[in-house]
């Protein structure tokens, strides 16, 4: 693409396009607060070497959710080692929705990987510090070194989670039975509830995507983490970062992305810009609708697929 190349021209275009997708997909009801959300809301931003670029409720504040798994493991990669992460958890896609619990018990004995609930909450167990204050504040920490502003979580959301999240609960218990997760159980899923709570909008989003792109070099020019952990956790959310929709997401987009269950997607396109959209409104495997569709329009614009 050229130097003059109008983003915010595409940017508006496609929110507009776009937004009307959000009929097609449904909030998630399994935590009551995320009920509260506008379906009709959609917003896009694009963090690129020229700067950052928005249309649509880019101001928006949500909630992280599963796009914060991208953080706890940047973490206790760079906190635990390569060595010790992957014996907690493997590295295959799963075929199963993210909160499946079908497989731990019929597969190795570990998450298929660190982008599905059992993955996340056994990464979570490994970060390490005398106190869940301690541990969330190296994910906050990493976040607030990325974004040079503090981070907060959203306290309603969060109880919502802890007081529901039943389906967490099991499954953290279940690792804690095979030998899957260090520490106390209460106090990990009080960790991975917190991350998941952490608020951020579209514009953050994207800044944290330009900082994936280059490969853990923060606005300033500062390496955060190294860039050996940003190439696997790249690679996860190529394979993983969609859960079951990976695959249809690899062949329609074609880039690193994380999705979450309150309507965000985090997008990489490597060494080029961060991407990052917002939509509510979800489709059957948790990923937003709005979201999809205006980052497979733009990858036929800018033809960003990595493949
Ligand atoms: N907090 C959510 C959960 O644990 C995260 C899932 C998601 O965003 N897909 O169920």
């Amino acid at each position: 693409m050229s130097s003059v190349f109008d983003y915010s021209g595409l940017l508006n275009e496609v929110v507009q396009e776009c937004r009307k997708h959000a009929e097609r997909g449904q909030l998630p009801s399994y935590i009551p607060e995320l009920k509260k959300a506008d379906p009709q809301m959609a917003g896009v931003a694009m963090m690129t070497a020229r700067g950052l670029f928005e249309a649509g409720d880019t101001r928006q504040n949500f909630t992280l959710q599963s796009i914060s798994k991208v953080f706890s493991l940047l973490v206790a990669l760079e906190r635990r080692g390569v060595e010790v992460v992957f014996a907690k958890v493997g590295s295959e896609p799963t075929g199963d929705s993210f909160n499946s619990i079908v497989k731990l018990e019929t597969s190795e004995q570990k998450p298929l990987n660190p982008m599905i609930n059992a993955g996340a909450i056994a990464v979570c167990s490994l970060i390490p510090g005398a106190s869940v204050e301690e541990r969330f504040s190296l994910i906050s920490g990493l976040l607030e070194s990325i974004l040079d502003r503090p981070i907060e979580i959203d306290e309603a959301v969060y109880l919502s989670e802890k007081e529901t999240g039943h389906r967490n609960r099991a499954l953290a218990y279940f690792l804690k039975d095979i030998n899957g997760l260090e520490g106390d159980v209460e106090e990990v899923l009080d960790l991975y509830f917190r991350q998941c709570s952490i608020l951020v909008n579209c514009a953050d989003l994207a800044r944290i995507g330009m900082f994936l792109a280059a490969k853990g070099i923060n606005g300033a020019g500062t390496p955060i983490v190294s860039a050996n952990a940003v190439r696997l956790v790249s690679t996860f959310m190529v394979t993983c970062g969609m859960y079951n929709g990976s695959g249809e997401f690899a062949i329609q987009v074609g880039i690193p992305a994380k999705s979450g269950i309150s309507g965000g997607i985090l997008g990489v396109v490597p060494g080029q810009y961060g991407l990052a959209t917002y939509g509510p409104a979800l489709d059957r495997k948790g990923n937003s609708v709005v979201g999809i569709s205006m980052l497979r329009r733009l990858s036929d614009v800018l033809d960003f697929s990595i493949f």
